[in-house]
């Protein structure tokens, strides 16, 4: 087959028309079930057509929406943007109809026998309602109301505070020492042309934290950047809890914890506890035993310097001495590395270790040329309408995905692997069709999109990809597989619609074939020569995966804990945040805060959406770790028959079974961390 399943052609004017007529279809579904009497309710009358309904107009709402990723057409992306937030106003309106609710509720009455997909179905939509808080009276839902605008408010501000600080400390140059030239030569000198200028910034901190020498400089530079936002956010982040706890007590929730985590694979804020303690125990002998070696590493320096030994690692040592460490004993030269991954090669190798593991076989569809006046056009800049070939970019490419023992397609993806002015500037995968039933009971054949910013190739030499790219690049495909490998009846749990805190996990999986060396010589070859990568580079690269492992995980666990921590105060009282976070610090660490600082003035996550949720990063990575390791990893990394019950147990079933459930059905036990913590040299 060579034919597009989506094409993207519509103009500015036609994504608002076709916006605003998804929206009215959307809401006729709505009314009409809503309008159903309590007596005739049923999953067929009420929730089957709500169901058809996300099936067939998911294509007409990405066709407004996902342009604004990755139109090169400017008049287009604005288009995007405006349908896309009337159609997340949409939703948020969808998610709070009553009648709606109580038609749902009137079903739910009925104790109908479902299938187990139907009854999931059923019972997600009443959980989300209740989550909403339909289920209570007029008052409380106002107060409901109040509250989640206030967070909102507040949670805008604690950002601004954040991106508005401006403040510069002034350096000479000898206590900038240990930084390279061209760091020093890129800072802007103080008006009297004395001093130097740093920034709180990333690409100021960092390096500085790295490099610099003089520990007075790391100091006062850790000390500067620990305190952003101490005053103004303080008191936004507190009263932040107290509305979050509040919110939880009306809907019925002990803490803001405990209503986060149902929705999720964890489930309750104790088995996120039990987790990351147990995580925390185990990796304390690692953990210091590379503390002691960072505390010989600065005696030793101590007494080369005539510095003097403290016989501590502080806050504003940590990351310069595990830099001397992984310098010492980990290093990689990556660009000697990158000579060895041409992106044709990886590509190549990415979509043959995919065909072999998953039984699917890649083919390309062929998409005809834009004519030359589109092509001409989009040159110059100047089209005002896409490309009638259905691709927005001639960079593109398109294919198919079929099972190998079948024949059947089961979806279609596009690969836009380049940087271009307007694009979405990381790398992504996006949803554009979900693959499930459609309403005469045929299904719909899953499509997505990989959007990435890869380094574009020249004339005289191929695209050449960084280790981390290509691993990114394994773990964007692995999401575009998850969509369209998934075989769900509803578009409620297709593709990648499974539990927050597990849908990172297949796709950490899949970065795992980034680490072994018979995938990576599948993917490799010296863009030049042809050889293959020396032996002893591709040794310290896997060796570096390791590199101060124990003190970076617990760094993550001291995150989490203290977010779970504040996260499950009850009772409406103000938390001393800089305190809790300093007492976990000194007990999960072992490295003591800085005197005087608050990290959580500047914790974002906090605020922005990962609230009770920062545990996710190390759950997806620790049970990744344990279904590679424990199946793949000993059965043969490109053992069909595993990738197969892969498929059937995790893949598969999208989001119509709890992650857990899937989890333990594949590996035949409930999941651990054993696995991870051998992989990081336990
Ligand atoms: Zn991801």
């Amino acid at each position: 087959m060579s034919s597009l399943l989506l094409r993207f052609t519509h103009s500015a004017p036609e994504i608002t028309a076709l916006a605003a007529d998804v929206a009215a279809k959307f809401r006729n579904v709505y009314d009409v079930a809503a309008s159903v009497p309590a007596d005739k309710a049923t999953f067929a009358t009420v929730i089957q057509p709500i169901g058809d309904a996300w099936a067939s107009l998911s294509a007409a709402s990405e066709y407004c929406q996902f342009p604004r990723h990755m139109s090169p057409i400017k008049a287009v992306r604005d288009a995007s943007a405006e349908a896309c937030k009337m159609l997340s106003a949409l939703n948020v309106e969808l998610g709070m109809r009553v009648d709606v609710y109580n038609a749902v509720l009137a079903v739910s009455k009925k104790n109908e026998a479902l299938e187990p997909e139907q009854r999931r179905y059923l019972d997600r939509m009443l959980r989300d309602f209740r989550r909403n808080g339909l289920h209570l009276p007029e008052d409380q839902r106002a107060e409901i109301k109040k509250i989640q605008e206030e967070i909102s408010e507040l949670a805008i501000k604690f950002s601004t505070n954040l991106t508005e600080i401006k403040t510069k400390l002034p350096f000479t140059k000898e206590q900038l020492e240990g930084l390279d030239e061209d760091f020093i030569n890129s800072l802007t000198k103080s008006e009297d042309g004395t001093h130097l200028l740093i920034s709180l910034s990333y690409p100021h901190y960092f390096p500085c934290m790295k490099k610099a020498v003089r520990p007075e400089t790391r100091k006062t530079l850790e000390a500067a950047f620990q305190s952003r936002g101490i005053v103004e956010n303080t008191p936004l982040m507190q009263r932040i809890l107290i509305l979050r706890q509040r919110q939880a007590e009306i809907l019925g929730y002990k803490t803001h914890a405990h209503y986060i985590t149902e929705t999720r694979m964890a489930k309750s804020p104790e088995r996120v506890r039990e987790f990351l303690t147990s995580l925390n125990e185990k990796l304390t002998p690692l953990a210091q035993a590379e503390l002691q070696e960072l505390l010989t590493l600065k005696k030793e320096e101590c007494a080369r310097r005539g510095y003097e030994f403290d016989s501590r690692i502080n806050g504003w040592d940590f990351r310069y001495y595990a830099q001397q460490i992984e310098e010492k004993r980990f290093q990689v030269d990556h660009n000697e590395l990158m000579q060895y991954f041409p992106m044709p090669v990886v590509t190549k190798g990415l979509l043959a270790i995919y065909e072999k593991v998953f039984s699917i076989t890649f083919e390309k569809v062929n998409v005809p040329a834009a004519t030359a006046a589109a092509s001409a056009a989009a040159d110059a800049n100047s089209a005002d309408i896409p490309p009638a070939n259905g691709i927005w970019h001639p960079e593109v490419l398109v294919y198919n995905v079929r099972d190998t023992a079948t024949q059947e397609i089961f979806g279609q993806f596009f690969l836009d692997l380049h940087p271009r002015e307007g694009k979405y500037g990381h790398a992504a995968c996006f949803g554009l069709q979900p693959g499930c039933e459609l309403p005469g009971g045929q299904r719909q054949i899953a499509v997505a999109a990989m959007l990435a910013n890869f380094t574009a190739p020249t004339k005289d030499q191929p695209a050449l990809m960084l280790h981390d790219e290509v691993e990114t690049y394994f773990h964007e495909l692995g999401h575009v597989l998850h969509q369209l490998l998934a075989r769900t009846k509803y578009a409620m749990f297709s593709g990648t619609r499974v539990e927050r805190d597990f849908v990172e996990c297949p796709s950490q999986i899949l970065e795992n074939w980034c680490w072994e060396k018979e995938s990576l010589h599948m993917m490799s070859q010296h863009h030049q020569t042809g050889a293959k990568i020396p032996e002893a580079l591709l040794d310290r690269l896997l060796a570096s995966r390791k590199a101060n492992a124990g003190l970076f995980n617990k760094r993550q666990v001291l995150l989490a804990t203290f977010d779970q921590t504040i996260h499950t105060v009850m009772g409406g009282q103000t938390i001393d945040v800089a305190n809790v976070f300093a007492e976990l610090a000194k007990s999960i660490w072992g490295i003591e805060v800085t005197p005087g600082t608050s990290m959580p003035a500047s914790f974002e996550h906090l605020v922005g959406g990962y609230d009770s949720q920062y545990y996710g990063y190390l759950w997806s990575e620790v049970y990744s770790a344990d279904i590679f390791f424990s199946r793949f990893q000993p059965e043969g990394i490109l053992n069909s028959e595993t990738g197969r019950a892969y498929r059937t147990s995790i893949l598969q079933p999208g989001g119509s079974r709890d992650a857990w459930d899937m989890v333990v059905e594949f590996l035949g036990r409930e999941p651990n961390d054993a696995a991870f913590l051998k992989s990081k040299g336990l």
